[in-house]
Order: structure tokens, then sequence, then C-alpha cells
């Protein structure tokens, strides 16, 4: 009903790649024009009649819409059509889950999914009254909505206790980076860009130094969900650290954007920032406007910033069509390979601020 996308076929195009990533898969893709949400169903209830009908015939096991549903809503479909329901923030929050790997990520990835949880326990609570019909039934329904909100504010509480030990960690770990006094690069952009194979490569000539481990690396989305430091060497000899950070992707569930905003704050500690686009995309200009977005409610824009185009063995730098308003300076590559990294290297090189290139003078 309301699209951040100017084309809805867009849109559902993204919407099968995450379900795709959650492991499904898309049988049938059904689009309803309508000026009103309605609130019972979210589409209309005919809509409804008919997915129930496209289910039976065609076995779909799950149905999962491109917007973020109440709880009365997902309860209501799920006693018309019979099926699973899913919205697209549950979807999101599903992948998340499972592609988290260190404690902080996961962490942040179950609060986000008990913050979901918590309001569409009164759907539930709708859902079993009207059930039972009597009132025999609703006593038991509240009962046990209280007894589960009670448990999830108390798991909330027990995980955003357990999380601020973690940043304190963190901000102890980050003192010590800053104190090394050695320029930090962070890679930013939209999701699948490529910024954990440019990283990878980047830090590939350093691995010999033994502190480097590959980062994960797979063609889904979400592969990169918790940020990693690596250690790299520019030609000129100046050492850096380099971070990578959660790809972002639009609409994303704002529990995630505040659960996110911790790793995401080692952006704002960054010297340089290198903005990652996948010049392949046909959104390209939609994924570069939401991460620029974001760096600017993380308030970074001031930093020097190289957006990197990657990808350029699918399409070639003359294809490339992008927006004018960047800001910095632009380069074309492929991290696949290796075009273009050294003229990347030499932008780098001269992007790392003044007072760096002063300390690598001074210690030759
Ligand atoms: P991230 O989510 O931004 O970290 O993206 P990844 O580094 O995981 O890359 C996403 C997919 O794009 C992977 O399948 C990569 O192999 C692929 N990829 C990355 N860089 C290039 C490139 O320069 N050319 C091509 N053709 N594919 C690339």
């Amino acid at each position: 009903l309301e699209n951040d996308f100017t084309d809805i076929d867009n849109s559902l195009e993204e919407l099968e790649e995450l379900v795709i990533a959650a492991g499904g898969l898309v049988i049938s893709k059904i689009v309803q024009k309508k000026e009103n949400i309605n609130p019972t169903y979210f589409i209309g209830k005919g809509k409804a009649e008919e997915i129930k009908l496209a289910c039976e015939e065609l076995d779909i096991t799950t149905i999962v819409f491109n917007d973020e549903l109440s709880g009365a809503q997902l309860r209501n479909l799920e006693k018309l059509i019979d099926k699973k329901i899913i919205d697209r923030t549950n979807l999101i929050l599903d992948i998340f889950a499972n592609r988290a790997t260190s404690k902080e990520g996961k962490l942040q990835v179950k609060l986000a999914q008990l913050k979901y949880r918590l309001p569409r326990l009164v759907g539930f609570r709708d859902y079993l009254s009207r059930e039972g019909g009597g009132i025999g039934t609703r006593g038991p329904g509240e009962q046990k909505l209280e007894i589960d909100r009670r448990h999830i504010l108390r798991e909330i509480n027990n995980i955003e206790r357990q999380l601020k030990e973690i940043e304190e960690n963190r901000n102890i770990k980050r003192q010590k980076r800053l104190n090394s006094n050695l320029p930090i690069i962070a890679l930013v952009g939209y999701t699948n860009s490529g910024k954990s194979t440019l990283l990878n490569t980047i830090v590939k000539s350093d691995s010999e130094k033994g502190d480097n481990r590959e980062v994960f690396v797979k063609d889904m989305l979400f592969a990169t969900l918790d940020t990693s430091l690596r250690r790299g060497s520019l030609p000129n000899g100046q050492n850096f650290l380099i971070t990578d950070t959660v790809g972002f992707v639009s609409k994303l569930p704002t529990h995630l954007i505040e659960a996110f905003k911790g790793t995401l704050e080692e952006v704002k500690y960054a010297d340089l920032l290198l903005h990652v686009v996948d010049a392949s995309n046909k959104d390209l200009d939609i994924q570069i406007e939401t991460t620029l977005d974001i760096l600017k409610d993380l308030e970074v824009l001031d930093k020097p910033i190289i957006t990197v185009f990657n990808k350029i063995d699918k399409v070639g730098n003359s294809n490339i069509f992008y927006s004018n308003n960047l800001i910095g300076d632009k380069v074309f590559i492929s991290a696949k390979e290796g075009t273009n990294l050294s003229k990347l290297m030499k932008m780098i090189e001269e992007g790392i601020p003044y007072e760096y290139k002063y300390v690598l003078l001074k210690i030759p």
C-alpha cells in the first residue's frame, strides 16, 4: 500500500530475495491495489479468501506480507486462511536471527524479536476470546497473555542488561583502538553490495601477518551481520584498521535499527568511509539514498567518503546511471576481479586525514 520503491515489481522482487535468504521458495505473488488498509485483514476479505483458495490449489504453506501487520491482522488472517502468516518485519528478523554469529549480534536480534512480539500478544487475546466465544475461555486467555507479557518483559530486561555490559567492553576496546593511532576505515552500504568481498580483498595482502580471518561471504542478503575489524596496509606503508558494518536494507524494522545502533556507532569513530554500491543493481539509486539517510541519522556525513561502485565486471562503468547528489569522490571497481583496486588504494591514501600522514612521516 505504501512503498519506497517506485515500482511494486522491484519491491516484490526484493521480498522474494528475502524469502530465499530465509530458506523459502516463492510459488506465487499477489498484489492488491487499495486505498485503505483493512483493519481486520490488512487486505480485503475477498482477497484473503482468494489467497486461501490459491494455497489449497498450489500447496502453499506460508504467506508473506510485504508490510508490517498488527497482531490482530496476523491472527485474523491465520484463522481465515489456515496457513502460517508472516509479515516483512518478522521475515527480516528471522533472517537476522539465523545470521547472527557474535554474542552481541544474537542478543540484539533476540531483543528486536521480543519487542516485535510484545504488542502482538494483544492480537492473540482477540483471537482466543472470539474462538471460545464464552466467558470461561476469556479468563485463561487473558491470564496466559499476562504471563507471556511478564515473561517477555523480564527477558527484555535481562537482555538489555547483558547488552549494556558488552557495550561497556566495546568502549574499552574502542579506546584501545583509538590509542593505537591507526586510521580507521569503515565500509558502509546496502546489503549484498560487496562489502565483505572488498574487505577480504583489501586485507588479503596482509593475511601473512596472521591476524586476519576470512570474512564470511555469501550470495545472500544479510551475510554481514556482525562488525569485524581487520588490519591492512597501503602501498605507501601506512597501516590502517578496517571495519565492516551491518548491510543496510530499505524498510528495516525500527526495532532492528534501534538494536544495531550500537554496532553502527563504530562508523562514528571512523576516519574515512567507503560507501560500497552494487553498480549492477537496477535499484542502485534507492540503495544509495537508503544508505545516505542512515549515515545522515548517524551524523557522519561530514567525514571523508569515497563512493565505491562495485561489480563493474557485470556492467562496465559507462552503463551506470546514478543520481548526481553523491558526496565525495567516486571510483568504479570489481572487488571480485581486482579491477581498479590500486586506484582505490591510492584514493584511500589521499583520503586518510592529515594527522596520520604526519605520524607516518615521523616514524619511518
Ligand atoms: P555484503 O553483503 O555487502 O558484504 O556483500 P558480499 O561481499 O557478501 O557480496 C555479495 C555477493 O556479491 C557475493 O556473491 C559476492 O561474490 C558478489 N560480489 C562481490 N563483489 C563482486 C564483484 O566485483 N563482481 C561480481 N560479479 N560479484 C561480486
